[in-house]
């Protein structure tokens, strides 16, 4: 039934429709590279659920497939998020998910930690999540729980982690990518030289991928930096140096990420697609014409916790389409917009890029392959990942013996980070 609606979507040029929405802008966290932290003074608002049942009814409506409770915190108040999760589970949404800055996971000491952590799998299970994040920010826990504000969480991971597991859900770890994400690596910090920014970043990533494995997650993925996107309406921007960097330092970070991921396919389900990579330099390379512009807009679309109104996506704040629920239509038209590197969007207007244009003008698919020979490999080696994946079923446990294949010619470094956190 998925698959066939995405088939049919796919059929009419279209993308299966997401929709992320910002249930309030309340958070408990003081991330420095957000502008939600509970540090920043302005008026906080939460959408009621009746707003957001109107909302769901449009989602299915218009056919689109999934969609994304976000926040602020989603989990500040649980029972009314799972509210929101099984009503779109009852209009037949198949991909739902949420995520946490990972507060749940203070006083792991507490008697009742594990219980806790039982129900919470459990309500979120039943409810109808299908995947599930986990904010970390760095495979140092002493630079994530300072930045989160939030001591002991990392232990408290470790701990629920298993929990989680034998209740049936398998949360991904959420990095921001920062320049604190492995640790402090000097050559993040200093003047930029490219050779020893990329070979930093590759040392970053190597360390926090092995960290996040070693607390026991199965799946991981990785957001692209939002820095002080020019009057955002998903407020999770900052002009902080944490996340900010300057174009020679993204494409720098963003070949060394493309260097890693292939090392790490094979031990966790790792979202971050190859192809995007690739396109996202290639942008930074002058040639954005032969990468797949961004859906926000057509097919993806941000909608506000301030008032429950429709945006192209979070970043695009002058275009304000008005209450969600007033959409008539998907609107048409090619897409155009490649300003930002926001993952949600990025990533799957890149990866399913080939089959929306597929239709409307095979012969720029074929033309885009045939100027990168490696390119079509890139893409496929993706999809057949993601099927070895379960296309990142988060109830679903890690088939070790299909990522096996991915496995590299030589195996990546062993780390050994923070054992005492990790067991
Ligand atoms: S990044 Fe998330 S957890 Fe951190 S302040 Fe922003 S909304 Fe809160
Ligand atoms: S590229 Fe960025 S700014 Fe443009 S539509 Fe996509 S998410 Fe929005």
């Amino acid at each position: 039934m998925k698959f066939l609606s995405t088939c049919r979507a796919l059929f009419r040029g279209r993308l299966p429709g997401q929709a992320v929405i910002q249930i309030t802008t309340r958070c408990n966290a003081r991330c420095v590279q957000c502008g939600m932290s509970v540090d920043h003074s302005f008026a906080r608002h939460s959408l009621d659920p009746e707003v957001v049942d109107r909302i769901l009814d449009t989602v299915a409506r218009l056919g689109m497939q999934a969609v994304s409770f976000t926040g602020g915190e989603p989990l500040l108040d649980l029972p009314r998020l799972t509210g929101m999760i099984r009503s779109a589970k009852k209009l037949g949404i198949p991909y739902i998910r949420t995520g946490t800055n990972g507060f749940i996971f203070q006083r792991h000491e507490a008697p009742d930690f594990e219980d806790r952590m039982r129900r919470t799998a459990d309500e979120l299970l039943e409810s109808g999540i299908r995947n599930f994040w986990i904010s970390l920010d760095s495979s140092d826990p002493d630079i994530h729980e300072t930045n989160r504000g939030l001591p002991g969480v990392v232990r408290g991971m470790a701990k629920a982690l298993p929990i989680f597991h034998n209740s049936g859900l398998y949360p991904s770890v959420n990095l921001g990518i920062n320049r604190l994400c492995g640790g402090h690596i000097p050559a993040l910090h200093g003047p930029f030289d490219t050779h020893g920014f990329r070979q930093g970043f590759f040392e970053a990533f190597t360390r926090f991928f092995t960290f996040a494995t070693n607390l026991g997650f199965t799946i991981a993925n990785c957001c692209y930096p939002m820095s002080d996107e020019d009057r955002a309406v998903y407020q999770a921007t900052s002009s902080d140096s944490f996340i900010r960097f300057s174009p020679e330092e993204k494409r720098a970070m963003l070949l060394a990420l493309k260097d890693v991921v292939p090392d790490f396919r094979s031990r966790i389900r790792l979202f971050t697609p190859l192809s995007s990579l690739d396109a996202l330099v290639r942008q930074t390379e002058g040639e954005a014409g032969q990468t797949y512009a961004c859906r926000g807009g057509l097919d993806f679309f941000f909608v506000d916790a301030t008032a429950g109104h429709a945006y192209p996506c979070g970043y695009r704040s002058a275009e304000d389409l008005g209450p969600f629920w007033e959409l008539t239509d998907l609107p048409g038209g090619e897409p155009v917009c490649r300003r930002c590197e926001w993952e949600c969007f990025r990533d799957p207007s890149e990866l399913l890029g080939p089959f929306g244009m597929a239709l409307s003008n095979p012969l720029e698919v074929m033309r885009r392959f045939s100027s990168r020979p490696d390119l079509p490999g890139i893409w496929f080696s993706d999809l057949r990942y993601y099927m070895a994946c379960d296309f990142f079923d988060g109830t679903k446990p890690m088939r070790t013996e299909k990522l096996a294949r991915f496995a590299p010619p030589q195996a990546a470094p062993a780390l050994v980070v923070s054992p005492e956190v990790a067991s």
